[in-house]
């Protein structure tokens, strides 16, 4: 089997390069171990881990309203149904992929992918229906989108189901009494949200000092103060040091400050970040190149050093998100298809769908202070916003960075209900190179929380209606 362009791995970095370049007129091969197209994204993380999610959401705002006059009886969870929930949503939207693909005559085959040498790769396992049959396909231009994995370190590799990955904890098997979760990222504290809301006692454990260490310190506090409520404790400093199996508990010795301590769980869900799927795939019988960290390197037009390979996604780096991994799919297709196109977004959202979110793009008040940036700062809380008040969560605040001199805005983090759908306008602003009037001086809808944009806008000239900041001259 030829094909002008394979597509290696159909997450969403490869499904929407493979789209778009037969969109653009290439005959295009996708090749996945997974039946099913979607990738991580789809398939084990994003889309069930949302699903999830806004179960935990209907879950605790039922409970909230008790304070407001409407009392609701204790829910009754019944797994089986919830998961069924999960499964339809991934089957559809993955069926659409599927159909989609027969739309653009984008051929998919099943199977492990590995290279043979530079144009060549060799087909293993998957569906004998879709499986080629000399096992080998040739490709001019291979597109690399592997993505990643759950890393597990071998300490917690016991052989036991009781320990999880993001994986295993999508599957809500059970709704253990205790879990802990080890690893204070955002997956981490996502999943300990779903399990919390369904009624386990969560324990999260962190070895570094500072919660949200990469996140405003200001944004991640109002996170870390109602999390503090819904878990049952969130360690920071602290290590797990082992783990064994106890009966049908599982205990976990715990270091913290020199002292040590073993408590038993029921799960223990183990989220200390992904590894790039980029070893025992041939990469050695190609020109590509991997860093020590097993990342594979490209320049900004998402080039490997090999000339027929470009790679795309998780398997070349931070940040691993699904919408850095499509936008670098696109950028692949229009450098095969001759254009001078590079990867130059100046901002890559960041969402933590935790209750409430955090969201931020641009540059960082952090950020700006690792790398000595002077910046002005402009603060809007959301005890200042009607919406916020009616719904009940003035514990939000949106946050812009600005360049003195110029106004520009460089960055904008916000924490509170919806922040993930806010920061889509502030990324626009960011990229389109808006100065603080721009924002401003757009009538936003009232009462929503995007007002919060334009009025910390407001805030930074001294003139937001509904808080008192002393006035600055505006540029
Ligand atoms: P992937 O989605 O990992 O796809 C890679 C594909 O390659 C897979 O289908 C795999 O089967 C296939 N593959 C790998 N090796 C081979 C091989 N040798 N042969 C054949 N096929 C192969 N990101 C967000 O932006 N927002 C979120 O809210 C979010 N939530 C997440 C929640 C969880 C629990 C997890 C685990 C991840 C989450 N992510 C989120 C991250 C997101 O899933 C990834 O950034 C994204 O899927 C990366 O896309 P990709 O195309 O690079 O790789």
């Amino acid at each position: 089997m030829h094909t002008q362009v394979l597509v290696l791995g159909g997450g969403p970095g490869g499904y929407a390069a493979a789209f778009f370049a037969a969109d653009m007129g290439l005959e295009v091969t996708i090749v996945d171990r997974m039946p099913q197209l979607g990738g991580t994204c789809l398939l084990r993380g994003c889309i069930p881990s949302k699903a999830l999610l806004h179960v935990a959401k209907v879950i605790n705002e039922s409970v909230e309203m008790g304070d407001w006059g409407v009392s609701f009886g204790k829910p009754k969870i019944d797994l089986a149904a919830m998961r069924a929930r999960k499964q339809q949503i991934i089957n559809t939207l993955s069926g659409g992929l599927g159909t989609l693909a027969k739309k653009r005559n984008v051929r998919i085959v099943n199977g492990n992918g590995y290279f043979e040498d530079s144009n060549r790769l060799r087909i293993e396992g998957g569906d004998p229906e879709t499986h080629p049959s000399e096992g080998c396909i040739s490709f001019e231009t291979c597109i690399l989108a592997t993505g990643s994995e759950p890393a597990m370190p071998a300490m917690f590799d016991i052989g036991s189901d009781r320990i999880m990955d993001s994986t295993g904890a999508l599957e809500l098997k059970d709704i253990p009494e205790n879990l802990l979760v080890v690893g204070a990222g955002y997956i981490g504290l996502e999943m300990g949200t779903v399990y919390a809301s369904l009624g386990s006692k969560v324990k999260v454990v962190e070895m570094m000092d500072t919660f949200l260490p990469t996140t405003d310190a200001d944004l991640a506090r109002p996170l870390k103060k109602r999390l503090n409520k819904l878990f049952e404790s969130i360690e920071m400093g602290t290590k797990v040091a082992g783990v064994a199996i106890k009966g049908d508990k599982v205990a976990a010795t715990l270091e913290k400050g020199g002292e040590s301590r073993t408590e038993e769980f029921d799960r223990v869900l183990v989220c200390i970040g992904r590894r790039p799927n980029s070893a025992n795939i041939g990469l050695e019988n190609t020109d590509v190149v991997i860093n020590k960290q097993g990342f594979v390197q490209t320049d900004n037009q998402q080039r490997t050093d090999d000339k027929s390979i470009f790679a795309i996604g998780d398997v070349i780096g931070n940040p691993m998100l699904a919408h850095k991994a499509s936008y670098e799919g696109k950028i692949a297709v229009e450098v095969i298809t001759g254009k001078d196109s590079t990867f130059d977004a100046m901002a890559i959202p960041c969402v933590v769908f935790t209750d409430p979110e955090l969201a931020w793009a641009g540059l960082t008040e952090r950020d700006a202070k690792e790398k000595g940036i002077d910046v002005e700062i402009t603060v809007y809380p959301w005890g200042a916003s009607g919406r916020a008040q009616a719904m009940g969560r003035p514990d939000g605040l949106t946050k812009m960075i600005i360049e003195p001199g110029t106004d520009r805005v460089l960055g904008v983090g916000i924490v509170g209900c919806g922040a993930g759908e806010l920061i889509g306008e502030a990324t626009l602003a960011i990229e389109m190179g808006a100065v603080v009037h721009d924002m401003t001086e757009c009538i936003h809808p009232h009462p929503t929380m995007s007002e919060t944009l334009p009025h910390a806008g407001d805030a930074h000239y001294g003139v937001a209606t509904e808080i008192y900041r002393p006035r600055r001259p505006r540029k």
